[in-house]
């Protein structure tokens, strides 16, 4: 495959040789990153452990995960025993490592596992798409690396390789289509499973979106944008609007004792069972004086500045308020006082994190202890 092209000055530009499979193989057999899923010196990989890692890693950063994955390998150590657990765990276990969704599907998938393939993963793309929380992607990664099979997982890193590698002029997303053919053509019917982690290697560590180290990439040569120099500026993109700023209140209650009020959202939608304070809707039209505190007669302080939150379709900002009640005071319907220290076993999302942080920062700061001793 000999792709020829133009500069922006309407240059022809011609790569040396055609990108293969092998070359980046050979790369990969040197460079493979050390990852505590992958399967090492010849061992076969786990599918289990393939499956929980790249569920984990769904737009989520290697070092973010490596913690979590540790931690629900040790607490769960087969799909078995994942699949045995409350959901109230699972959500508590994943509790900061973002979108929600995943742990619940997570949770399902594992049951379905058992359920249905008495907890062993199926090999096939088409079989593992129908799991719960497996996409295209996924069900591509889990069936070449677990299984060796011949699939061609393709994310954003992915996509990226391939506009730059092939200087795909065609506009993301209907580029995607294109990117995925590029990619599939070029995975080899042996060590498919060895190419897609290399393809991801070469993504995050040497085909970075910004400073690519072209230098030392291995498919160096037959990189039709970098033959032109304009690497960079790959892959092509629509200009998307971004999602509309929500705005909305959050209520810190601490009690004497440091328990904190809270509740757990709605069973549908964003965040969905998972633990945060009382507060507002979060909404565009939110406006501070319709804001509504939990418990009525308590003398309510507004903590200075807002806390910030940037979910996938839009940025949010919080108002955060906080009061001290007494030890004996008690939670309204559907809400609980916990202890600060157990809120580690609680199913809390980042944000809620951001905003009890906020508030307590508040709370030690001079002003407020001393207005609180008068
Ligand atoms: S040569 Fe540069 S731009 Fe091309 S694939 Fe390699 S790192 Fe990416």
């Amino acid at each position: 495959m000999r792709e020829t092209s133009r500069t922006r000055s309407g240059e022809r530009v011609k790569a040396k040789a055609a990108p293969d499979a092998a070359t980046l193989l050979a790369w990969y057999d040197v460079s493979a990153r050390v990852l505590p899923w992958r399967a090492r010196g010849g061992a076969k990989p786990d599918p289990y452990r393939v499956w929980l890692s790249e569920i984990m890693l769904q737009q989520t950063r290697v070092e973010t995960v490596l913690p979590y994955y540790a931690k629900f390998l040790s607490r769960w150590p087969d799909v078995t025993a994942l699949a045995n657990a409350r959901q109230e765990e699972v959500l508590s276990a994943w509790a900061g490592l973002g979108y929600y969704a995943r742990a619940r599907n997570l949770h399902a998938c594992a049951k379905a596992v058992v359920a249905e393939f008495a907890g062993i993963f199926p090999e096939d793309e088409i079989e593992l798409r129908r799991l719960p929380g497996i996409g295209a992607y996924t069900s591509a990664a889990v069936s070449a690396i677990a299984f060796g099979r011949k699939a061609t997982p393709v994310d954003g890193n992915i996509e990226r390789v391939m506009s730059r590698l092939f200087a795909v002029e065609e506009k993301l997303p209907a580029a995607k289509k294109t990117l995925a053919r590029l990619a599939a053509e070029l995975t080899p019917a042996l060590r498919a499973g060895d190419f897609a982690q290399a393809l991801m290697d070469l993504g995050a560590t040497i085909c970075t979106p910004k400073k690519p180290a072209c230098a030392i990439c291995p498919w160096l040569e037959p990189c039709v944008a970098r033959g032109r120099g304009d690497q960079e500026t790959f892959p092509r993109k629509v200009e998307k609007a971004e999602g509309k700023l929500r705005k909305g209140a959050a209520f810190v209650v601490l009690r004497e004792d440091d328990h904190i009020l809270l509740r757990t959202r709605g069973e549908k939608g964003l965040l969905a069972s998972m633990t945060e304070v009382p507060g507002s809707e979060w909404n565009a039209e939110y406006k501070e004086s319709t804001a509504s505190a939990p418990m009525r007669g308590l003398k309510w302080r507004k903590v200075s500045g807002v806390v910030r939150h940037v979910f996938t379709h839009f940025p949010l900002e919080l108002t955060v308020y906080f009061v001290r009640v007494p030890k004996k005071a008690g939670a309204p319907k559907a809400m609980r006082f916990v202890p600060l220290d157990e809120l580690d076993r609680e199913a809390l999302p980042s944000v809620m994190r951001k905003v009890i942080a906020h508030a307590l920062e508040f709370s030690s700061e001079p002003e407020f202890t001393r207005s609180k001793q008068e």
